[in-house]
């Protein structure tokens, strides 16, 4: 019988009120079931929503310094527990264990450096145009906070959210992805063994359309953070848009990394093989397209394959394994459609293009690392978002034509210039169009303390990560106190 997880709605751990549950599978072998979960609605929401609300006044009223106390033990929890945690990380949805590892350490810093906002929050003093007159903005929270996940940074990307937000003195509903269930719960008791009051964090389980938009629509609900595709991202902004609510969204990324003649090419290949096949290609930032110049391509193509074909596919939990599973069936016939078309659009199969099932792969949603090279910066494979460990080779001749390759898609998130010239990194950066730009390292990586987003449609101008997260977590008050003792008029009194 597997375990029965439950919901944290208004300080106890329940089951969806309709009663209904859904099951999570290991996606390196699907036969093997970690629990079940409940599949919410909006009446969970709706009861998550309102205890959220009712549990706000004590919370804001709490100083931030304190607050910040609790994140910082939650950080210490998530050190003690890290390897228990990437484990069964892994186990849910199959990234191999040395990047489960960092996904619970982006976790720990995105802590350590939340709590200590909590001693700053800082706002603005300015002179004032009228004499003993003192001018100033100050930071508030917003009330309850909607925080909606994808599953493929299951402890990350949560942390980026709920600790900033619980920091600026928000009480969040937290709605994760039905992919990564375990994980999220295992966050939340964190949080409670911290010391979070009960009812300032709520968990509610269950299908976006089902869970995900009831708290999108939650009249109580003043913000909403969402990770995930673009298409629900715009949706969510729409709906979201009807009440004026506040939205960051975080979306999809069909990133590039560029390599030059002049580029160390061991070291871009190694950039390239970790880019485009770390989490199977399942990252936002991932590396889905190699723009090589003429005068490299056909040295660096070879060296490429040869390396991708000795990536060792396998269960993330097995040490010598490089490269897991997609993660559920969906995505696994999303990507071997995306192969079709690939090769539908004249593009070369080099290698993989195809589903593994040697040994333990057998019942799992593994893809061999798959290059096609060929490719047209006009083709659906240079364009659209694959999300697995496919990467299209174009092949160019000047950086301005590869920064033109780079720029065509309509997602901006990250991109990568292998290069040696001072020069040609510095126009890179000013010409690319996407939110995080690498010189001489890939498309992936990010560090708690430094803003990370996208532009055009990967976004809509939101920073995650560092000090613009607290921004948007918080509503700026303007304060004018006058202590002339008399009526003084601004723009008439001093003209
Ligand atoms: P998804 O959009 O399918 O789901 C994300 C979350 O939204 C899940 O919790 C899901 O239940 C919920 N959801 C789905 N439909 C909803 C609806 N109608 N209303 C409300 N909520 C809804 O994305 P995914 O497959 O989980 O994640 C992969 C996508 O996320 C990729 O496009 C990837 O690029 C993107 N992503 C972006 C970033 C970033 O920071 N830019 C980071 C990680 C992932």
């Amino acid at each position: 019988m597997p375990v029965e997880f439950k919901n944290y709605i208004d300080g106890q751990w329940c089951n969806a009120t309709n009663g209904k549950r859904f099951e999570n599978r290991n996606p390196a072998n699907w036969e093997e079931i970690l629990g079940t979960f409940p599949d919410s609605d909006s009446e969970d929401i709706d009861r998550a929503v309102r205890s959220a609300a009712a549990a706000y006044d004590a919370w804001r009223l709490m100083p931030a310094p304190k607050r910040g106390e609790i994140i910082k033990r939650a950080g210490d929890l998530l050190v003690k527990y890290k390897e228990d945690i990437a484990r069964e990380m892994t186990r849910e949805m199959g990234k191999i264990l040395l990047e489960t590892r960092g996904d619970v350490q982006e976790g720990i810093d995105t802590a350590y450096y939340a709590a200590t906002e909590g001693r700053r929050l800082f706002g603005h003093t300015a002179p004032s145009e009228l004499p003993d007159k003192f001018n100033l903005s100050i930071r508030q929270p917003l009330g309850v906070a909607g925080v909606i996940t994808p599953w493929n940074f299951p402890m990350a990307i949560p942390t980026w959210k709920i600790f900033p937000a619980l920091v600026c003195g928000n009480t969040v509903v937290f709605k994760p992805a039905e992919d990564t269930p375990a994980t999220a719960v295992r966050f939340v008791e964190i949080l409670l063994e911290a010391g979070l009051p009960e009812k300032v964090i709520q968990l509610v389980n269950g299908y976006g359309s089902s869970a995900g938009m009831p708290l999108v629509e939650h009249p109580e609900v003043k913000l909403i953070s969402f990770t995930g595709s673009t298409p629900v991202g715009k949706l969510i902004s729409s709906v979201a848009s009807k009440d004026l609510k506040r939205v960051s969204l975080e979306l999809g990324g069909k990133n590039a990394q560029i390599v030059m003649p002049d580029a160390d090419l061991e070291l871009a290949l190694d950039g390239v093989l970790w880019g485009a096949f770390g989490t199977a290609g399942q990252r936002c930032t991932a590396t889905s397209r190699l723009i090589l110049h003429e005068a490299i391509h056909d040295k660096f193509l070879p060296m490429l394959i040869k390396r991708a074909e000795k990536l060792r596919l396998g269960n993330g939990l097995e040490p010598a394994t490089e490269v897991g599973p997609v993660i559920n069936q969906k995505q696994f016939d999303r990507i071997l459609s995306y192969l079709k078309t690939g090769k539908d659009e004249g593009a070369k199969l080099e290698t993989g293009g195809e589903r593994y099932t040697d040994g333990v792969c057998k019942n799992g949603f593994f893809i061999r690392p798959t290059i096609f090279s060929n490719v047209d910066p006009q083709m659906r494979i240079a364009k659209e978002e694959i999300f697995g460990p496919v990467l299209a080779v174009i092949k160019i001749k000047t950086l301005d034509e590869a920064i033109r390759a780079l720029n065509n898609t309509k997602y901006g998130l990250s991109s990568s210039l292998y290069t040696r010239d001072v020069n040609a990194a510095f126009k890179a950066i000013r010409d690319i169009e996407a939110g995080i730009t690498y010189i001489n390292g890939p498309t992936i990586g990010a560090e708690a303390h430094m803003p990370f987003g996208g532009v055009k449609e990967t976004g809509n101008g939101h920073r995650e990560g560092g000090w613009p997260v607290f921004e948007f977590f918080t509503e700026i008050k303007t304060v004018f106190v006058d202590y002339s003792g008399k009526l003084q008029r601004a723009q008439i009194d001093n003209q």
